[in-house]
């Protein structure tokens, strides 16, 4: 099977890790994250996803959850159609669950593209809950 990605960052020190196809970039701080070189206030992790919490939350729950690889956006997610998309919905469920923010109703957004207020061009849902979150969003 083959795969084609788009990767952001510095691929001159890239490590290839799982399957081969899949990069971890060096100057990408999720990647850091995922790699536990950089803290952070990890709630769950799976065998290829890991929720931590944002350091600027903004809501009471505000939890990140990130593929351990490296994918620059939901796009590239979705185009790489190896099951990790879901991984990552699974697992924004069962943070959910954890934070109690199940019953009440949580958010899960990707920010896709510097339009829509994507800061950090590793892939991350963004689980947000814990009070009353207004449509449309701003
Ligand atoms: P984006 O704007 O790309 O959708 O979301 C990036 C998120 O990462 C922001 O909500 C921001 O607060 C969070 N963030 C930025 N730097 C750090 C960090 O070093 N640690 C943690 N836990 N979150 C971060
Ligand atoms: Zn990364």
């Amino acid at each position: 099977m083959s795969h084609t990605k788009t990767i952001c960052g510095d691929l001159s020190t890239a490590s290839p890790i799982g399957n081969g196809y899949a990069f971890a970039v060096t100057d990408c701080l999720f990647c850091k994250i995922a790699a536990k070189e950089i803290p952070a206030e990890i709630v769950l992790e799976t065998g290829r996803a890991l929720a931590f919490r944002d350091i600027n939350p903004q809501a009471p729950t505000h939890v990140l959850v990130v593929p351990k690889v490296h994918y620059e956006n939901a796009a590239a997610l979705a185009a790489a159609d190896d099951g990790l998309a879901d991984d990552l919905l699974s697992a924004c469920h069962i943070v959910a669950v954890q934070e109690g923010v199940s019953e009440s109703g949580y958010r899960v957004v990707f920010n896709t593209g510097t339009g829509a207020g994507q800061t950090v061009f590793h892939v991350h849902a963004h689980v947000l809950g814990g009070r009353s979150l207004q449509w449309p969003p701003g």
